[in-house]
C-alpha cells in the first residue's frame, strides 16, 4: 500500500515537518545519530518510515535549549502574556485539526473519529491552562512571630516528560500545557513508535508564538535518549506516563539524581455491575470501557465484576453486542475499533488470551476481524477467578475478564484485590450503594453509572502500581511548581535572640 507512505509524507509536509522523523531541539528539526527505529503501519503492516534514535548528545542540547528559553519565559513574559500565547496555541491546534488527527490515526492505528476528539481535547487543555497562567499565586500565612510571611509558587525550571504510544498527542497536551502555564520549560520524549504528532504539536505551538526552544521533542529510545535526559543537570523533575516496569526504572534513575518524579502507570480497573443496574446501559458502558481504543487505555475496565444474579445475562449482552462493532482501517470514518497499535503489543495481548484459554477460561471472541492488521477480536473471558493472570496483569487490549460476586462487600474486596489503583466504576440504581462503593474502592478516578469520562479540569492519577502524583486540574499546578516561603521582619517581631553584629 504505497499510498499510505505517500499520505504520511503529505501529512508531515502539511504540519511543517521534514521528510523523515526528526527531533525538535531549540526550534530546529534535527536528525538523530543512533540506532534505526522503524515505524510500522499497524493496519497495512508495511514499514511507513525509519529514523535514527535521537541519542544522548542531542538530548543534552534539548535540555540546555529548554533551560535558556525557560528563564526568559518565566521572567521576561508576564503571566497574562503567557496565557495569551497558550490561547493562540489552542486556536492553532484547531486550525491544524484534521492533518493532526489523520497523522495520529495512520501511525498509532487509532480510529480517526477518536483521534479527532483527542486533538480537540488538546486545544481544550491549552485553553484551560491558559486561564490558570495569571491566577496562580501564593498565600499570606499568619505566623505567630509577627513576621509578614508569604509564599510564592515558583516554576521548577525544566521538566522532562516521557509518554507512551496509546494516546500520543492527547498525552503530550495533557502534560505540556500545565508545565507551560506554570512557567516551566519542557523536554518531552514520546514513544519511539509514535513520535510524529508530538513534534507536529510543538511546531504548531511555535508557529502560534510559543518561544522556540521552550518545548523540545526527542524522537528516540528510552534507554539511550530518555536516560540521558533524566540525568541531565538542567532537568528538575521527571513526569513519566507508561508501564509500571519502565516507570520503576525511570523513578530509580530520577531518584539517583535526587530528582522527583510523577508516575502515571497502568491499571486493572474494576467495572462493578449490581443486579439493580440498568443492564442495557451497563452493557454499553462495559463495552466502551474495555473495547474502545482496542482496550489500549490505562483506565480500561478490564475486570467486569457482576452480581451473580445478572452475570450470565450481562456477559451474553456484551458478547453478542461486540459482533456489531465496526473493526477496520483507522482512517475509515466508520471504524470504531482499529488494530492493536504495534506488533509487540499484539503478541502480548494474543499471548494473554491463549494463556487464559490454557488456564481453563471460557473464551468468547467476536466472530470476525479484518484480514489485514494487528487485530485482536473483542473478547470476554469467564470462569477464571480474580487471582488468575488474566485478572491480575494488565493486558492492554480488548479483553475483559468477567467475575461474579455475591454482595457489596465481596465486590469491594475483589475490586481492591490487585496491585493497581487507577480507576473503577459502579452501575446500580441504589444511590447509597453507589457512594459506599465509590468511597471503598482504591482508585484515583471512579465513575457511577458511567465510564471513561475524564477532563483536563479534574485531577487524574493513581496509587500503588498505577503510580503517584497527579496530572490535570489544579493539582497539576502543584506538581509543576514549588512553594517558596518569604519572611519579612515587620518591625514588631521579637529581636533575634542569638548572634551579634558589631
Ligand atoms: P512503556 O513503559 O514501554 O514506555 C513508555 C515510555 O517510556 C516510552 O516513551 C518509552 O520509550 C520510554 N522508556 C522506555 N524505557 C525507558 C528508559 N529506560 N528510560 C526512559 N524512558 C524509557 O509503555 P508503553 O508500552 O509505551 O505504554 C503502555 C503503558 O502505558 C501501559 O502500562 C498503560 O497503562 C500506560 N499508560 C498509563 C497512562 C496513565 O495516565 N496512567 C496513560 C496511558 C498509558
Amino acid at each position: 500500500m504505497p499510498e499510505r507512505k505517500t499520505l504520511l509524507l503529505s501529512l508531515m509536509q502539511d504540519l511543517g515537518l521534514g521528510q523523515t522523523v526528526q527531533s525538535l531541539v531549540g526550534g530546529q528539526l534535527r536528525d538523530g545519530a543512533g540506532d534505526a527505529v522503524v515505524l510500522e503501519d499497524p493496519y497495512a503492516l508495511i514499514e511507513l518510515t525509519r529514523y535514527a534514535d535521537c541519542g544522548a548528545a542531542l538530548a543534552a542540547e534539548a535540555c540546555e535549549a529548554a533551560a535558556a528559553a525557560q528563564k526568559e519565559w518565566a521572567a521576561g513574559y508576564s503571566a497574562a502574556h503567557r496565557g495569551d500565547i497558550m490561547q493562540d496555541v489552542a486556536r492553532a491546534v484547531l486550525d491544524h485539526h484534521e492533518p493532526l488527527a489523520r497523522l495520529e490515526a495512520l501511525v498509532a492505528g487509532k480510529p480517526i473519529r477518536d483521534c479527532r476528539v483527542e486533538v480537540s481535547k488538546v486545544a481544550e487543555m491549552f485553553r484551560y491552562y491558559a486561564g490558570w497562567a495569571d491566577k496562580l499565586h501564593g498565600e499570606v500565612i499568619p505566623v505567630p512571630s509577627g513576621h509578614l510571611n508569604y509564599t510564592l509558587r515558583e516554576p521548577l525550571g525544566v521538566v522532562f516528560q516521557i509518554t507512551p504510544w496509546n494516546a500520543p498527542v492527547f498525552t503530550a497536551g495533557w502534560q505540556i500545557a500545565p508545565a507551560l502555564a506554570t512557567g516551566n520549560g519542557v523536554v518531552i520524549k514520546p514513544s519511539e513508535l509514535t513520535p510524529l504528532t508530538t513534534v507536529a504539536l510543538v511546531r504548531i505551538a511555535e508557529s502560534a508564538g510559543l518561544p522556540e526552544g521552550l518545548v523540545n521533542v526527542l524522537c528516540g529510545l528510552g534507554p539511550t535518549t530518555g536516560q540521558a535526559a533524566i540525568e541531565h543537570d538542567a532537568v528538575r523533575k521527571v513526569i513519566f506516563v507508561g508501564s509500571p516496569e519502565t516507570g520503576s526504572r525511570v523513578a530509580v534513575s530520577a531518584a539517583q539524581a535526587l530528582k522527583p518524579a510523577v508516575l502515571e502507570l497502568g491499571g486493572k480497573s474494576a467495572n462493578i455491575v449490581f443486579g439493580d443496574a440498568n443492564l442495557k446501559h451497563a452493557a454499553l458502558g462495559a463495552q466502551a470501557a474495555i473495547f474502545s481504543g482496542a482496550g489500549q487505555s490505562c483506565v480500561a475496565g478490564s475486570r467486569l465484576l457482576v452480581h451473580h444474579s445478572v452475570h450470565a445475562e450481562l456477559t451474553d449482552m456484551i458478547a453478542t453486542g461486540m459482533n456489531a462493532i465496526n473493526l477496520g482501517d483507522p482512517l475509515d470514518e466508520a471504524t470504531e475499533i482499529g488494530p492493536i497499535s504495534n506488533g509487540r503489543q499484539f503478541a502480548h495481548v494474543s499471548g494473554m488470551i491463549n494463556a487464559a484459554r490454557d488456564a481453563g477460561a471460557q473464551v468468547r471472541s467476536r466472530e470476525t476481524t479484518p484480514d489485514s492488521g494487528y487485530f485482536v477480536p473483542p473478547t470476554v473471558l469467564s470462569g477464571l477467578g480474580n487471582r488468575s493472570a488474566a485478572a491480575q496483569h494488565e493486558i492492554f487490549g480488548p479483553v475483559v475478564t468477567a467475575i461474579p460476586f455475591a454482595d457489596e462487600d465481596e465486590a469491594i474486596a475483589i475490586a481492591n484485590d490487585t496491585a493497581f489503583g487507577l480507576a473503577g466504576a459502579v452501575w446500580t440504581s441504589d444511590v447509597g450503594c453507589a457512594h459506599r462503593v465509590a468511597a471503598a474502592v482504591r482508585a484515583g478516578t471512579f465513575w457511577i453509572n458511567s465510564y471513561k469520562a475524564i477532563h483536563v479540569s479534574s485531577p487524574f492519577g493513581g496509587s500503588l502500581n498505577s503510580g503517584f502524583g497527579r496530572s490535570s486540574g489544579s493539582d497539576a499546578l502543584m506538581e509543576y511548581t514549588s512553594p517558596k516561603s518569604v519572611w519579612l521582619d515587620s518591625g514588631k517581631t521579637p529581636k533575634i535572640a542569638f548572634g551579634y553584629v558589631s
